[in-house]
């Protein structure tokens, strides 16, 4: 019989904390979690969901556009963001709750209060110290703050989310998911939406035939790209809030949204006192593929290790940790092949590599692609395009990567990944019998490689 109060004490309620503790103590485990914030987490309470339902709000601007070529006649469609943000909150109010009860069905205690690590086997939690053989570090990430003089001005994604006064103006700092998800959103609520990024094209990293085609899409939906441009200085004037760069330009809007990035969540928990490593650029913590840090009963999972800041990805680093210290199934997450979506508008979809990543890792790679204007979009008088790119690696025909840019991309890559996970090759897609008629049939009906 363990001397210690709990097997295992989980510091953070988000997605990975909650998956982790509720797999430990279906095992068997006696679980403890703090949460020193709302129940949830990042994706529940101010992340995936609301902005998806954000998301959702703003889809309907295409309808009421494309509703006319389909015989429909409306008035002019009114929008209130105070509105939307109130239903938004009762459902994440409604989430927070299901994740209570969810905690309370498995047995799993929740402490209410931020923890602290006192020593390698105690938690301090309100005033209370705790003890565990196990303890888990699954506190998540926060946006960054870079150095920028007068950023206090803008909002973070935090702040956008419970925003009900909308802004005309919305200034985007930031092209990467974030960035790119919001001025979609709030492109089609109404408001007129710059983005401000220091690259060439949004999304680094992705695929460059999606980021160009990303480019255009959002420029076509009169959003204004405003590329190569460092910001060094926002300044609050009677004409808005003006954006200063480097390169001497300046953008005045009403409100500015800073999506520069989110960093591992690490003050305050005790961590470099009780001797987990942290990675000295990042903050991250440090920990071996079975998510160990230095110390060898503290686990950590999730954006705070800044592997892949994604809630499917922090899930399944939590059940594998649960599985494999209090089950007899040790494992380990496999990081190598992710997709994921990003909910721009019209949303992307991927997973593997870009072609340029194929190429640099020495892969002789041919090319499908499939470029049309989707069906719904002409009777619409909608000239928006979809873009499809296969990247197969020449020499064993093993799809590498899957790169999709138009409507429902993120439930397409979500099907293609179980195959590209399975080791698909291009035969195999080839073989398939096409969904007649959709726009996810041109992925197993791509025949001539580009160039041929
Ligand atoms: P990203 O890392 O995706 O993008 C950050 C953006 O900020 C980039 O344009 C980056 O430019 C820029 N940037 C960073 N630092 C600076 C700086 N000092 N000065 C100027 N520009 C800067 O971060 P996000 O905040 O958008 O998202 C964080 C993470 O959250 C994502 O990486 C993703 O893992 C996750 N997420 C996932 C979602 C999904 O699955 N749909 C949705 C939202 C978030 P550059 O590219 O030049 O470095």
């Amino acid at each position: 019989m363990s001397t210690y109060d709990y097997d295992l004490i989980t510091i953070g309620a988000g997605s990975g904390g909650v998956a982790a503790s509720r797999r430990a103590a279906a095992l068997g485990a006696r679980v403890a979690i703090c949460e020193g914030d709302r129940v949830g987490g990042t994706c529940v309470i101010r992340g995936c969901v609301p902005k998806k339902l954000m998301m959702y709000a703003s889809q309907f601007a295409d309808a009421f556009e494309d509703a006319p070529g389909y015989g429909w006649s409306l008035g002019a469609p009114e929008f209130d963001l105070a509105t939307l943000i109130g239903a938004k909150n009762k459902e994440t109010e409604r989430l927070e709750g299901i994740y209570r009860t969810m905690l309370d069905n498995a047995r799993v205690t929740l402490l209410e209060g931020n923890g602290c690590l006192v020593d390698a086997h105690t938690v301090s939690v309100g005033g209370r110290h705790i003890t565990a053989e196990y303890i888990l570090i699954a506190t998540g990430g926060k946006p960054s703050h870079p150095p920028i003089e007068g950023l206090e001005l803008a909002v973070d994604s935090n702040g956008l989310l419970d925003m009900t006064e909308q802004p005309r103006r919305l200034l985007v700092l930031g092209a990467g998911y974030i960035g790119i998800e919001f001025a979609g959103i709030f492109a089609g609520l109404g408001s007129e939406v710059t983005v401000a990024y220091r690259g060439d094209l949004p999304l680094r990293g992705f695929d460059h035939d999606i980021r160009t085609r990303l480019a255009t899409a959002m420029t076509d939906r009169g959003i204004t790209l405003a590329d190569g441009f460092s910001t060094t200085r926002l300044e609050k004037t009677n004409a808005g809030i003006v954006c200063h760069s480097k390169e001497g330009r300046t953008i005045t809007a009403d409100a500015v949204l800073s999506a520069l990035g989110r960093s591992p969540n690490t003050d305050g928990l005790g961590l470099a006192e009780a001797g987990v490593r942290m990675d000295p650029s990042s903050g991250a913590i440090e920990v071996t593929p079975d998510s160990r840090t230095s110390v060898a009963n503290i686990y950590a999972v999730g954006d705070v290790t800044d592997r892949a800041a994604l809630t499917p990805v922090a899930i399944a680093e939590g059940r594998a940790f649960a599985e494999s210290i209090f089950g007899d199934t040790p494992r380990v997450v496999d990081h190598s092949l992710i997709a994921t979506a990003v909910f721009s508008q019209p949303p992307i979809g991927t997973i593997g590599l870009s072609e340029e990543a194929a190429r640099a890792a020495g892969h002789e790679v041919t090319v499908f692609e499939a470029d049309f204007r989707p069906m719904k979009h002409v009777l619409a008088g909608r000239a928006e395009r979809a873009y499809m790119k296969l990247v197969v690696d020449t020499e064993s025909d093993k799809v590498l990567g899957a790169h999709l840019i138009g409507a429902d991309s993120g439930e397409m890559i979500q099907a293609l990944a179980v195959a590209i996970t399975m080791g698909a090759t291009k035969a195999d897609l080839d073989r398939t019998i096409a969904v007649h008629p959709t726009a996810a049939e041109e992925l197993v009906l791509m025949r001539t490689p580009r160039g041929a």
